[in-house]
This record gives C-alpha cells, structure tokens and sequence, in this order.
C-alpha cells in the first residue's frame, strides 16, 4: 500500500497513550523486535498510563545500516512524529529495507512532555538543548538574560501573554535576527525556571536515547538519523534542517539522500532563515553515541501556526511548567490549546504531514542502501 492510500487521520493518537498504544500494535503486526524504555522517574500520565519509549526495530542484528526515525524529542510534537512512523509501517515500509540494512523506529522518547503536552522533560528541560558534556562549562548564551523576564509571564492570561510577544516582538527588532535567534533558541543552562533551558545534567530521555543509538548502531558501517519535530514552516509544510558542516562527507550523504532541500535552506520560512547556533542538539547525541561509524542525519520540520502563536504556546508551556500542576483542569484546558500549535486537529493538515514524512523516510531508506 503507498503512502497515498492511507489514513493519516487515524494515525494520531487522541493522546500519548493513544499514540503509543498504536505505534506498539502497528509494530508488533509489521513483526518488528520491540523493546520499552520505561521513565520510571517520571511519574505517570495524565490518566495514570506508563511513561515509556517504545523501540521497534526492523532488519538483522548487526546490519552494516541503520536508520533511525526519532518523534517527541520535543514531547507534544510527538503526536505528528509517531503518526509518520505509523505512516510509514502502514505503506509497507519494512518492505523496502534493503539487504543488510536495519530501520530503528524510537517513538516518544521524551514521553513526559508527550502525555502532558509540553515541549520539555520532567523538570522545564529542553531535551534538545540537553545533550552537551556536562563535565565541561555550559555554553553560554549572555542574550539571554535580556530576554528571560519577558518570557517568565506572571501567569497565562491572554492579556499577559499579548504583552510578552509584543516585548519579544520588539526585542526581535532592536537585536537582529540573529542575535534574537541564539538569545531565545540557541540553550541556555543559567535559569532553570526559563526558556530552553539545557539542564545541569542528562536527563532520563537523554540517556535513553544515547543508550539505544549506541545498542542499535553497535556494528554499523553507516548511520542515518530523521529527528521529526513540527513547529518551523510554513503551515503543513516539510522543513529540512542540516546541522552537518557545510561541504562536509555527512552534508555531501544528506544532498544524495533527500536532493538539494535537504542542505540549501530553501525550505526554510522567512523567518528562520537566520538560524540559533545550537547546542546540545540531538545531532550531537547521535555523533557521540552512534559509535564510529559514518553519520547522516537531518532534523524535519513540519510548519504549524504562525510565529506568534508559536511564541504563545512556548509562553504557556513554560509557565504551566513553573507552576507545577498540570493535572488541574486549567492547566489541561491550556495543553489543548499548546497541543493544536503542535499538531493541528486539521484533516488536510494531518494527510500532509504523513505523506511528505513517509516519503522522506522512503528516501533514506533508500539512500542508506545505496551508499
Ligand atoms: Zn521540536
């Protein structure tokens, strides 16, 4: 069956367990190895289900190539990341891996923010600003302080919140694109009560994460990675970003596998040409963890709301993660709302989404085979 023909609606779960409880059946009829991580540090979910990451893996022990498609990095984003990955097992995908070949789908591997609808772990931290050497200095990021009082909201009102994009908006202006970018994207690791906020040590989902790469990698000759996330684009368009160096053999690998969107920035809106220089990222957990063998990888992005109403969701996310409950009915009637700025209810939205990620998941399968 091709991607084309399936039903991308109901490959989102209505919630993290939903999701997982899907990903977990779709595997297991596809006969994938299936393992569970579960968060045992975490607590449960909103309705008391298991916090875990679910690992399933298609193709021999000790394949010479593995891929990897990774959701829920960011936790709400998951939603649109698990129902690629169910796309993908959906149109036969595991048809398709070539022969010496593995494909490791890790689904949720931030299931905290997944089941309460929050971009960070347990603890207000951004998982993709976690994985840097924590026995080195932090990073430092001094454009952040300008930033940091507007972003700490008193509470969530829509006055308030109004208030802060305005201030954002404006700091945007006398800063520069680029400045703005790393002040508010690029980590910070000074106020754990913040934005984007790195962490003091590997979290849970980290050291989840660098464990099964370097399980599922053990042997490999060659690597690929897809971190699906959603937020950056254009509203239901796929956004390639290429954290590998410029001209480099991994940026060279990713312009065959997914041609030249995947290294040219042409995908990229407007308003993220000018990109945060990050830390911490997954791509660095991969390079580090991945064993020693040769790496591709790219982070996909599928556009949602526009740039304030992203910036609205981020706001509340950090504050109902300040505040600390987010079991009240306030706090789930707001994730709702962070949760659509993520994955939108939208039909038209949601076969986009599926289709352009199962293609590009397509791709690599491929691409990894060749090379
Ligand atoms: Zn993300």
């Amino acid at each position: 069956m091709g991607s084309d023909t399936i039903d991308a609606v109901a490959l989102f779960g209505s919630c993290y367990a939903d999701a997982r409880h899907g990903f977990r059946a779709d595997a297991g009829d596809a006969a994938a190895d299936l393992q569970s991580h579960v968060n045992d540090e975490a607590g449960h979910g909103p309705t008391g289900e298991l916090l875990a990451t679910d690992v399933a893996r298609f193709g021999p022990p000790g394949a010479e190539r593995v891929l990897f498609v990774l959701s829920g990095v960011h936790g709400k984003e998951g939603y649109a990341g698990s129902a690629v990955q169910r796309g993908w097992l959906a149109a036969g995908g595991p048809d398709r891996i070539g022969r010496g070949c593995a494909v490791v789908l890790i689904h949720a591997i931030n299931p905290w923010g997944f089941a309460y609808g929050s971009r960070t772990t347990e603890g207000n931290v951004d998982l993709n600003r976690n994985f840097v050497d924590f026995s080195k200095p932090m990073p430092a990021n001094p454009d952040y302080d300008a930033l940091h009082p507007i972003f700490h909201t008193a509470d969530a009102d829509p006055i308030t919140l109004n208030r802060a994009i305005s201030a954002l908006e404006s700091a945007r202006a006398w800063m520069g694109p680029k400045a703005f970018s790393n002040a508010m994207s690029r980590g910070q690791y000074s106020h754990r009560d913040g934005m984007m906020y790195g962490g003091t040590s590997p979290t849970w989902s980290n050291r989840t994460l660098r464990a099964i790469f370097a399980e599922h990698a053990r042997g490999a000759r060659s690597a690929g990675l897809i971190d699906l996330h959603t937020g950056i684009g254009d509203y239901g368009a796929t956004v390639f970003i290429c954290l590998h160096a410029p001209n480099s053999p991994a940026w060279e690998r990713a312009r065959g596998w997914w041609g030249p969107r995947a290294i040219d920035g042409s995908t990229l809106p407007s308003e993220h040409k000018v990109l945060a220089d990050y830390a911490g990222t997954t791509f660095d957990a991969f390079a580090s963890s991945a064993g020693p063998c040769e790496k591709t990888a790219t982070v996909i992005e599928f556009g949602t709301l526009d740039r304030l109403s992203m910036r609205r969701a981020l706001l509340v996310d950090r504050w109902m993660n300040t505040t600390g409950d987010r079991s009240s009915p306030e706090a789930l009637a707001l994730m709702r709302e962070t949760v659509a700025a993520s994955a939108p209810a939208d039909p038209e939205w949601r076969t986009r989404v599926v289709a352009s990620g199962v293609t590009v998941v397509e791709e690599a399968v491929a691409g990894i085979a060749r090379d």
